[in-house]
Parts: structure tokens; sequence; C-alpha cells
């Protein structure tokens, strides 16, 4: 049986990570999803969240910013995601700032779609900032 996932992670803009690896944590709509080798067949949605890739022994950390994923035959999965940044490619500040405009957009309290759109602009910069301050805590360790 074969041991590997055969991972491919695609944005509209570009690829974001091709390899193999040996597990993958994605946030699935109803909560984290683990993936190992030899998975059923599944197609599910990924809300805005972490996306995780444990590639020889070392965990691995990605922003994604919803979207679906995959599992086909022969343990390919296919990931395609409204955007998505490894931990490393993350800009930190540019997320801190998305983080205050949408929280004084959110003070203003409007019921309209400037809410909606405050709202998700939050939660992406959320994950960001979560993901890119991870990479600093765990930099160099596995675990
Ligand atoms: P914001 O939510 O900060 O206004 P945006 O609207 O530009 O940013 P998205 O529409 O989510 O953000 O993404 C557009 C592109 O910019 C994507 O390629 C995404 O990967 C990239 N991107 C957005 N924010 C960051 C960030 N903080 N660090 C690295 N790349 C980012």
């Amino acid at each position: 049986m074969a041991n590997k996932l055969h991972l491919k992670i695609t944005t509209p803009e570009k690829v974001i990570f091709e390899g193999d690896v040996d597990e993958v944590l994605v946030p699935g709509s109803n909560g984290e999803l683990g993936i190992l080798p030899n998975h059923t067949h599944i197609l599910a949605n990924l809300k805005v969240g972490e996306l995780k890739i444990k590639k020889e022994g070392t965990w691995d950390h990605f922003a994604i910013m919803g979207g679906f994923v995959e599992v086909g035959e022969e343990n390919n999965i296919k990931i395609l995601a409204d955007a998505a940044e490894h931990a490393e490619d993350i800009d930190e500040a540019k997320a801190m700032e998305a983080k205050e405009r949408a929280e004084s957009l959110l003070k203003e309290k409007r019921e309209d779609v400037k809410f909606t759109e405050a709202s998700v602009m939050l939660e992406r910069s959320l994950a960001r900032i979560r993901v890119a301050q991870r990479k600093k805590k765990y930099k160099a360790k596995t675990y």
C-alpha cells in the first residue's frame, strides 16, 4: 500500500505547493479534517483557517482563505483555495493592518454589505496572523 499522499495546493493565481507528504490537516467546514494515505474518496468545503502538512516528520503551516479539498484515486489530494500563503510568505504587518481596518468597520455596526465584507476581512486577517505567529513559535522545531 502506498504510504505517501500526493498533494497539490492551487489558487486562482498559482500553485502554492506540490509534492509528497505524510499527512494533511485541513480546516473543513465542520471542523479540522485529517487525511492520511489510503483515505477514502471525499470532496469537502474548506473554511478560512490553517492548513497543516506533515513532511519528513515536520509540520508545515499555511493560511488558507477557504476553498475545497478533493481526495481522489491513488492518494492524490487536490486543494483549490481562494487564496493561500505559506507561513513564511505571510506579511504579518499587512495582516495586522487588515485586522485593524476590519475591526474599525465592524465598530460602525452597519448592517449592510460592508459589515459582511469586514467580517470576512477580519476572519482572513486573524488566520494569517495566527499562522505567521505559529511560524515564529515553532521555527526549527519538530513536533
Ligand atoms: P486584505 O484582506 O489585507 O485587504 P487583500 O484583499 O489583498 O488583503 P486577499 O484578497 O485575501 O487579500 O488576497 C489577495 C492576494 O494577496 C492573494 O494572493 C493573497 O495570497 C495575498 N495576500 C493577502 N494578504 C496577505 C498577507 N498578509 N501576506 C501575504 N500575502 C497576502
